[in-house]
């Protein structure tokens, strides 16, 4: 009873610690969303000063609508009020000082919509890109799926709001929207892969950094040019890009992509470079058009370079496991074949000399039978690191398979390989493997060969090594036998 009455008041502690931790998490996801709702307002309040073109005062660059999406990503429909708040307030004072009937239901409508972008956004992501935005080909789905279709929907809403409470001209409404899709699309098409970017991989080396930090002063003077009367410099902006994203991480990429296009259109906002025409509003979808073009262009191509190097590091990581024996990480037999025909063509070319040596367990099948399987495993594990620890670091020791062991010593004679393998020899003959409380002495035989030039095959340095090792084996075991193989021997 008294234990009874011990777990439920334990339990009841467990509830409230996990009450208290949830209502604590509530607490902080409402802190992160407050402080992503004040960058959505700076950044809706820099897309009306420092992004829009006067006198037309229309944003070209919206990068609210990319924060929104963000925060439903994280947040899903919670994030919707603080969106709306944050809109709301941004856009009020500019909507009271047009002197219009109603202005604070015409914000909230349009406030509305903007929330809307985020949650569609948001939706649209989860439904067509679960995995984020990872391969080039996701690209096509990001730009209709999760930047058009949104932003058409809210610019549709702000558009009519605009046009019905008399804040623009019913004649300026298609360009007004069409004007609201970029900025908005850009919005989201410049924020997501960075968020994306970072919560993926917050890693970066001192060489990328480096490299980000020299690309960016060649693209600053590229802009200074660019803006200073030399138009045409824009366009190598886009080279410089793309081959940087060969060179640093997508996070870092995306970064460098951001702040470029955020850069070349603060600066057409202040009426300099290359996008300045007589008719504003082309001139103005010009530049959109542009940084859209832009970017997707270095998206596909950081994207597919990433795609690249992951497909390269899994191919490493899948030759590497085919070539080491699990058991006891050495090479296997797959892999030590063509090490050895490498060597025996090199020292043929130079006139050198190498020595291969095979070695077998004696009785091992004995240690299976008297103390198991797993112990035989250890054996091989005890042989294995035995092997590496009597060889030079350019040997190269492999298992061919079962209690089958080799050496190949280049540079070597028999002699010199003889040496080294009489030292392992030696040390198993003297040193039991400690499995389960149990000492299991084991020995080895061994065969070993010397290439000393001439029309040999690897092969038939392969069979003379196995045919000492077998002669080994019947003089008796535990002992090395060894000559070398010549013309004449072969
Ligand atoms: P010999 O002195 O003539 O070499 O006698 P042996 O008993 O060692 O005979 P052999 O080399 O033919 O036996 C090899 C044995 O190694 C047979 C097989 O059951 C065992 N074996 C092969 N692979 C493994 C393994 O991965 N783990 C274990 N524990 N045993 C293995
Ligand atoms: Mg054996």
């Amino acid at each position: 009873m008294a234990n009874q009455l011990k777990s439920s008041a334990s339990g009841l502690v467990g509830q409230g610690g996990q009450t208290h931790s949830g209502i604590r998490q509530k607490l902080q996801e409402i802190a992160w969303l407050i402080l992503a709702a004040g960058l959505y307002y700076l950044a809706a309040l820099t897309g009306m000063q420092l992004f829009a073109l006067k006198p037309s005062n229309i944003t070209l660059l919206w990068l609210a609508s990319g924060i929104g999406m963000v925060m439903c990503m994280r947040h899903g429909l919670l994030a919707f009020p603080f969106i709306l708040i944050a809109s709301f307030c941004a856009n009020y004072p500019g909507m009271l000082e047009a002197h219009r009937l109603s202005p604070k239901l015409y914000t909230l409508i349009s406030a509305t919509a903007d929330a809307m972008t985020g949650v569609v956004a948001m939706l649209m992501m989860r439904l067509s890109l679960p995995e984020g935005l990872r391969k080039s080909t996701d690209l096509l789905h990001f730009g209709i799926k999760v930047c058009l279709i949104p932003t058409m929907l809210s610019s549709l809403i702000i558009s009519l709001n605009m046009a019905v409470g008399g804040y623009i001209h019913w004649d300026e409404a298609g360009n007004f929207f069409r004007m609201l899709v970029l900025a908005d699309s850009l919005g989201i098409l410049l924020i997501y892969p960075l968020y994306q970017a970072w919560r993926d991989d917050h890693e970066w080396r001192s060489s990328e950094v480096q490299r980000l930090v020299l690309t960016s002063l060649g693209i600053g003077v590229l802009l200074y040019l660019a803006f200073r009367g030399h138009p045409g410099f824009i366009y190598f902006v886009l080279p410089v890009l793309l081959l940087l994203a060969f060179y640093i991480s997508l996070n870092l990429m995306t970064l460098a992509m951001t702040a470029s296009m955020v850069a070349i259109i603060a600066i057409t906002g202040q009426q300099l470079g290359p996008f300045q025409s007589v008719n504003l509003v082309e001139a103005n979808f010009m530049l959109v058009c542009f940084v859209c073009t832009t970017t997707f262009t270095i998206m596909a191509v950081a994207l597919h370079n990433r795609q690249l190097l992951t497909i390269e590091a899994a191919r490493q990581e899948w030759q590497k496991a085919a070539e080491v024996d699990e058991l006891t990480k050495l090479v296997n037999r797959a892999a030590f074949l063509p090490m050895l025909a490498d060597e025996h063509h090199r020292a043929k070319r130079l006139g050198r000399t190498y020595a291969l040596a095979l070695l077998d367990i004696d009785h091992f099948k004995k240690v299976n039978d008297v103390y198991g399987h797993q112990a035989g495993d250890e054996v091989l594990a005890h042989f294995a690191s035995l092997m590496q620890s009597n060889t030079r670091g350019i040997d190269k020791a492999a298992r061919l398979g079962g209690d089958e062991f080799a050496v190949l010593f280049p540079e070597s004679n028999a002699m010199d390989a003889a040496a080294a393998m009489e030292r392992l020899r030696l040390r198993l003959e003297n040193n039991p493997v400690h499995v389960a409380g149990v000492n299991i002495y084991v020995t080895s035989s061994i065969g070993i060969t010397e290439y000393q030039g001439g029309d040999v095959t690897p092969d038939m340095v392969r069979t003379r090594a196995d045919q000492l090792l077998y002669s080994a084996k019947h003089a008796g075991r535990n002992r090395i036998m060894f000559d070398a193989v010549t013309d004449e021997a072969g």
